[in-house]
């Protein structure tokens, strides 16, 4: 079985090195991972753009009826899911803290920084995971469907062991500057290499060691 180490490694060689760069604050970080819950980037980009189209500020989310954002977002899908859940946590942001500055959390321990994002309402592991990684550069690994399915493939995760419960356990496994190419390199070649329905073990730079390997 490779270890993370080596998996990064083989996966710098296929697909270049990975450097972390903010892609975008705080909050909105925190909105659009909500948006991309069950549906493609380009929609719930689209989604994003529109929703700071309609409402320019965060504050101006405070007042808006969740009809209208559900309206503003329908491009990215369950809208009317997702408006009551971003109003939500834009109301309660602003009710803990006054403000929609969230760098604070760059200088709390990291488990402190993940736990204050898990408790705000429907943020579960993930979410605050990109919140910190993606917007802050801290070494939190969000685990999507492509990591989750790459790694128990790779036999990284036993077979019992749930997403939620695979952020902690895969983020152990790696050393703070290994957290962002390991998720990027996983994404990556889940989408190209090491499919959902028919993973394309030939080709794949990994099958040596992989114990799922169909040669
Ligand atoms: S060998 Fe196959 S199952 Fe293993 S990581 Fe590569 S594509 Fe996925």
């Amino acid at each position: 079985m490779l270890t993370p180490k080596e998996i990064i490694e083989l996966l710098r060689q296929e697909y270049g090195e990975l450097r972390w760069r903010p892609r975008s604050d705080p909050m909105s970080e925190l909105v659009g991972t909500i948006l991309s819950q069950n549906t493609s980037d380009t929609n719930s980009g689209r989604a994003f753009t529109r929703l700071v189209g309609r409402f320019p500020t965060w504050e101006s989310l405070l007042s808006a009826d969740p009809t209208a954002i559900a309206e503003a977002i329908r491009v990215g899908g369950l809208a009317r899911i997702k408006a009551p859940r971003i109003k939500a946590v834009v109301e309660e942001v602003w009710a803990r803290r006054g403000s929609f500055a969230l760098a604070f959390l760059s200088e709390m321990p990291l488990e402190e920084a993940k736990a204050w994002l898990r408790s705000l309402p429907g943020v579960g592991p993930k979410t605050a995971a990109c919140v910190l990684l993606f917007a802050l550069g801290r070494p939190a690994l969000p685990v999507d469907t492509h990591v989750y399915r790459v790694a128990r493939r790779l036999g990284l995760v036993p077979p019992r062991v749930g997403a939620a419960e695979a952020h902690g356990l895969l983020e152990s496994m790696l050393t703070p500057d290994e957290v962002y190419p390991f998720h990027m390199s996983l994404i990556k070649h889940g989408r190209r290499i090491c499919k959902a329905q028919r993973p394309l073990c030939p080709r794949c730079v990994l099958a040596s060691g992989c114990p799922s390997a169909v040669l």
